[in-house]
């Protein structure tokens, strides 16, 4: 999963990317506004982190602007929790919103459920055959024992799981598994699906050949 975070607040820009990133999220950032929607329309991101006060570009007009083409899901940071300010920013579109100081761990789950929701996943658990992913403990079992993976394997099998029975392009997966910062022996993408194919079984990622993967 693939998140763009729009925050002028140095601090809490690198501790907030820091976080994220340690939970196994590829995190692109932006400092400023006009940054930020030059990056939430250019990306298929998988959700937004986006801060109100912003120097130049604010983040109501962002979204604003964001939602006459896309519906990424947005996480809004409101500085103060007043009702007027939430209620404007899911009128214009916003998925949900978290009240400065937050805490992390709202952070997370907040994005979880964004996520899922357009995904049209109800749960934290998706099973599938005898794999089971668990998305708010990050965890995958294959038939009832615990599986080892590492974070970009286990993001691997969540985005596909989150989109199973659809064809996932290539593109895709190189576009929400890996942030722009990346090096390129990261990303390899056929040495991920192999390695999660050694865990889980050689049948749960299939290969449509010309067209990308698939589960079932
Ligand atoms: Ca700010």
């Amino acid at each position: 999963m693939r998140i763009l975070i729009v925050e002028d607040e140095p601090d809490l820009l690198t501790s907030l990317a820091q976080a994220l990133r340690e939970e196994g999220y590829a995190v692109d950032t932006a400092d400023n506004g006009e940054d930020g929607l030059f990056d939430a329309e250019g990306t298929d991101y998988d959700a937004i982190v986006l801060d109100v006060m912003l120097p130049g570009l604010d983040g109501w007009e962002i979204l604003r602007r964001l939602r006459r083409i896309k519906k990424t899901p947005v996480l809004m940071l409101t500085a103060r929790d007043q009702t007027r300010d939430r209620v404007k920013g899911l009128d214009i579109g916003a998925d949900d919103y978290v009240v400065k100081p937050f805490d992390l761990e709202e952070v997370f789950a907040r994005l979880r459920a964004i996520i899922r929701r357009g995904t049209n996943i109800t749960t934290n658990r998706i099973e599938i055959g005898d794999v089971l992913v668990d998305t708010a403990a990050r965890q995958v079992s294959f038939k009832d024992k615990l599986v080892e993976l590492t974070a970009r394997e286990y993001s691997l099998v969540e985005f596909m799981a989150l989109h199973r029975g659809e064809v996932v392009t290539r593109t895709q997966l190189y576009e929400h598994l890996f942030d722009e910062n990346e090096d390129s022996f990261s990303n390899l993408l056929d040495v991920h699906v192999s390695n999660v194919r050694k865990k889980l079984g050689a049948e749960f990622i299939v290969t449509r050949r010309g067209h990308g993967y698939r589960i079932a």
